[in-house]
Order: structure tokens, then C-alpha cells, then sequence
């Protein structure tokens, strides 16, 4: 498996795949790999015959300085996980490689992002929607693998691919949880022990607040219960916990058709900023 840090090696390396008519399939992540960044690469394997795994800690994405500097970097390890898993090559480039000049376009994704993610981190979908939109050009894959776990994102890279006609298949796959149940995260590495412990928490909440909602309980009082439950627990400082139409991101009074609706949440535990959600 190559490591490709500037675009015009990886470039030549495709343009070689795209000759003998290979299908590309992008995994594009941050880098600190888990098993939920291995599922999105097994699923490219399954469905394309090159598999390219972006790792890049994307600076414009974050509104946050600690969250940047403290952001786990583990290319080494990353490699080997990839390596193991079949990845084809890694494109892992050097922030002067991504951004040669500062880029002045901005993308503005609307109500979209007015919301959650949107609204707690400014210009975090911008950074997305650039950083994304460079990845799909210099990649130029027949696919794209994006997690569940980042549901706004998914909605944000969706609107990209359709207004700006990039032509490539999304494909979104489940979040994969540890045994506990919570999310796989690279952020999780930076819990102490005694936060690692309690952040079970957070998806015994969603899925408890889930059952309650198909049990036909009032939105209301469901996130009013759940609130509370996040104020029990001295650790959390809740962002928002919502109820929201899948489509429109927007928050709802009421449920509609199994599908249609996803509880979000986004809390820090101690210093580090954890996401999740369950569709239902
Ligand atoms: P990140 O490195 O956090 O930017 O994530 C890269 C990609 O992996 C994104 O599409 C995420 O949604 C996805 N991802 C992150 N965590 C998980 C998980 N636990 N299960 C499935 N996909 C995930």
C-alpha cells in the first residue's frame, strides 16, 4: 500500500488505475482510525475495485484551536490499520499541500447548516464543503463512504455532490459502536479513564429516548426527560439534544414514518466535544 503526501504523485498513480478502467472508491477521514473508519473501507472494497483513504486534520473545519492542536495525529498506526484492511493507497498531504493559498470561496449550505453543528461551530460546514470538494476533484472517485455518525455532515457532502454535479456516488454506512454502545470516535482517545467510563451514557440516552418516542411519548417530554438525564451526571455539559427530521434537519413536535426522523446530540465530557445519533 502507497502513502501519497502530494496530489501530483497520487494523481499519476490513478490516472495509471483509471487507464486500465479501475473503479476509485474515497474514504475521506481525519486520520486516528478506528473500527467504524474500517467499515467504511471494507464497504469500498466490497463495491470498488481501488480504495483511496484520505487522512488529513482539515484546519478550516475547525472554530476550535484546542480541538485542532489536540486533534490525535497517528499516521504510522493509521497505515498499518489500513494496510491490514486492503486499502489501496493513502493520500495523507501536508496542509501547505491541501492549501497552497488560503482559499477565499465560501459555501454556504443554508438551513442546513443554521442548525446543531452549524450553529455551534461556525464556519465548520464551510471547511467541510471546501476540504470535500478538493478531495472529490483531485481524487475524482466513482464513490464516496461517509458515516451515519456525522449525520449533518452526510446531509451538508449530499447537498455538495447534487448542486455542484460531482458525479460520484455517496454511500453511507452505520455507525459502529464499541460494546458499550458508544459511538467509535477519535476524539474517545482523549477521555480519561474516568470519562471513558461514564460515556456509555450518552448512547444509553439516545436509545432509551428512541424506545420512548416509538412508544408513542411526546417529543417534549422525551427531550425534557433527556435533558435531565445529562444534568444527572456532573461530567456532561449538554450542546443540544434534538429531535429532527432527517431530511430537513429541523427540529419536530411530532414523529413521522419509521426512517423519517433521527434524536441528535452533541455533549462535551470533561474537555472533549462528543457527537451521536440514532435514526428511528
Ligand atoms: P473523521 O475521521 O472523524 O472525520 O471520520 C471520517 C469518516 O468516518 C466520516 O465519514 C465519519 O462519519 C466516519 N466515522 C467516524 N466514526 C464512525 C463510526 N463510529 N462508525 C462509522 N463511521 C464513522
Amino acid at each position: 500500500m502507497e502513502v501519497f503526501t502530494s496530489v501530483k504523485s497520487l494523481r499519476q498513480f490513478l490516472d495509471q488505475q483509471v487507464l486500465q478502467q479501475k473503479t476509485i472508491g474515497l474514504v475521506p477521514t481525519m486520520g486516528a482510525l478506528h473500527e467504524g473508519h474500517i467499515s467504511l473501507i471494507d464497504a469500498a472494497k466490497r463495491d470498488n475495485d481501488i480504495v483511496i483513504c484520505s487522512v488529513f486534520v482539515n484546519p478550516t473545519q475547525f472554530n476550535n484551536p484546542e480541538d485542532l492542536a489536540k486533534y490525535p495525529r497517528t499516521l504510522a498506526e493509521d497505515s498499518i490499520m489500513l494496510e491490514t484492511a486492503g486499502c489501496s493507497a493513502v493520500f495523507a498531504p501536508s496542509v501547505e499541500e491541501m492549501y497552497p493559498e488560503q482559499p477565499v470561496l465560501k459555501i454556504n449550505f443554508g438551513e442546513l447548516e443554521t442548525v446543531m453543528e452549524g450553529a455551534s461551530r461556525p464556519g465548520h460546514f464551510n471547511g467541510v464543503g471546501i476540504v470535500v470538494s478538493k478531495l472529490f476533484n483531485i481524487v475524482k472517485p466513482h464513490r464516496a463512504y461517509f458515516g451515519q455518525k456525522d449525520l449533518q455532515q452526510v446531509s451538508v457532502v449530499s447537498q455538495l455532490v447534487t448542486d455542484l454535479a460531482f458525479g460520484l456516488e455517496l454511500i453511507i454506512c452505520p455507525t459502529v459502536r464499541e460494546e458499550d454502545g458508544l459511538a467509535m470516535s477519535s476524539r474517545n482517545r482523549r477521555l480519561n479513564a474516568e470519562e471513558r467510563a461514564i460515556a456509555p451514557h450518552i448512547y444509553r440516552i439516545l436509545a432509551a429516548a428512541g424506545e420512548d418516542l416509538r412508544g408513542g411519548k411526546k417529543v417534549y417530554e422525551v427531550i425534557a426527560w433527556a435533558k435531565g438525564q445529562f444534568e444527572n451526571i456532573k461530567e456532561f455539559t449538554l450542546d443540544y439534544f434534538e429531535v429532527i427530521n432527517i431530511k430537513s434537519l429541523l427540529s419536530v413536535e411530532h414523529i413521522g414514518p419509521p426512517g423519517s426522523n433521527a434524536i441528535c446530540v452533541a455533549t462535551f465530557l470533561g474537555p472533549v466535544r462528543l457527537i451521536d445519533n440514532i435514526i428511528f
